[in-house]
């Protein structure tokens, strides 16, 4: 799962976590949304699911209120210690730029399948029940996130 996190790494230049298999070991889930300014700034959202982070890009602001809708780009899975790292990726590897932690907390998954994913988040700013829809656009990775009520 996380061959295509490797494959896109030199990890004797870059500091990001080495891809392990792996949990949070605290009883719960976990979840991290990074701000990340790399050529286009924009925020990665990544939900502990099967000892991986499943992950998305979302190039706006993530919703933390009900009525808002964002675009989330399905992008490789990321090891679990990805959700502590911040830090600059070097220039010239992958995603170079900095990377700053937005939220994270706790990810509660109420139904998850291969179009949908409905969770509750319990962070600093993203608090309540969410939904993430894909739409296939955007050669099938195109998903929507936004707030149930
Ligand atoms: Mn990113």
């Amino acid at each position: 799962m996380l061959e295509e996190y490797k494959k896109k790494r030199d990890f004797t230049r870059t500091k990001e976590p080495k891809p392990q298999l792996s949990s949070s070991d605290k009883g719960n889930l976990i979840f991290v949304i990074q701000e990340h300014h790399a050529r286009n700034r924009h925020y990665d959202l990544r939900l502990e699911i099967d000892s991986v982070l499943k992950s998305w890009a979302v190039p706006k602001e993530p919703p933390v209120k009900f009525g808002i809708k964002r675009l989330a780009i399905a992008t490789e899975d990321h090891p679990i210690s990805y959700a502590y790292f911040e830090d600059t990726i070097p220039d010239g590897q992958y995603g170079a730029g900095d990377v700053k932690i937005w939220d994270r907390g706790v990810f509660a998954p109420e139904k998850i399948t291969d179009k949908e994913i409905l969770f509750r988040l319990d962070g600093k700013k993203m608090k309540g029940d969410y939904v993430l829809v894909k739409t296939g656009f955007g050669k099938g990775n195109g998903w929507l996130l936004f707030k149930k009520k």
